[in-house]
């Protein structure tokens, strides 16, 4: 899937951003950036998938790597290390060591959008990869929706457009969606977290409470 993956063009806005998004910065800089679509990553027989909006153009785009190097990859891997989901507190670049435990991660659209909006249609077009992944995830107790749009990317994917979870996203709360808990976050965005409508405290509940969950699921 990663292959067919990497090489998507289905999204021709996409495509024609993640080819030019930061080139001047690239070329300043003399840094490779991967400019494609960005696979998931992490322990594929992990209970637990952490799924975020899309690759950001310093971050996953310039990388190749989801969540790694920017700010909003800063604050989740060090909180996931926190909730031993993680070796090591940081994510910096594919080279830097880091393996997950248990957890998968992955986001809803994989190329970087503008202003970090992809429009309906590109989430749909996203769609079949995340689909593909939830059915190769065999030990899938639980989810971590990272916004609104990874929650209502996954009520598609699990083909449960008519659940009542439809419409119930707020920071902190969970529900059953088809034999998996899928729990809701703010994305840990530096608007989020600077602004403090996300904090560190509340985010690290929200992991704490997915520790338990699978725990027990398992027991
Ligand atoms: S967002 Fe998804 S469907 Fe669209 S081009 Fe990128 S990988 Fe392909």
């Amino acid at each position: 899937m990663n292959e067919d993956l990497i090489n998507c063009e289905k999204c021709r806005r996409l495509k024609d951003f993640r080819d030019h998004v930061l080139i001047d910065k690239e070329n300043k800089t003399g840094e490779r950036y991967w400019r494609k679509p960005v696979p998931g990553f992490g322990d594929p027989n992990g209970r637990l998938m952490v799924l975020g909006l899309a690759p950001a153009a310093t971050g996953a785009n310039r990388t190749g790597r989801i969540f790694t190097g920017d700010k909003s990859s800063e604050f989740l891997v060090s909180c996931l290390y926190e909730a031993g989901f993680c070796n090591h507190p940081y994510s910096i670049s594919r080279e830097d060591g880091l393996k997950y435990y248990n957890c998968y991660i992955n986001a809803a659209v994989r190329c970087v959008p503008p202003d970090n909006i992809p429009t309906k249609e590109e989430i749909a077009n996203c769609l079949p990869y995340l689909k593909f992944e939830l059915s190769m995830l065999k030990n899938l107790k639980a989810v971590l929706a990272l916004g609104r749009i990874a929650f209502e990317s996954v009520i598609m994917a699990m083909d449960a457009r008519s659940s009542p979870a439809k419409g119930k996203f707020s920071h902190g709360s969970s529900v059953m969606i088809s034999g998996i808990r899928v729990f809701c976050s703010y994305h840990p965005s530096p608007r989020n977290v600077n602004t403090g409508r996300m904090t560190r405290g509340s985010f690290m509940k929200i992991l704490f409470d997915i520790r338990k969950y699978i725990d027990q699921s398992t027991q």
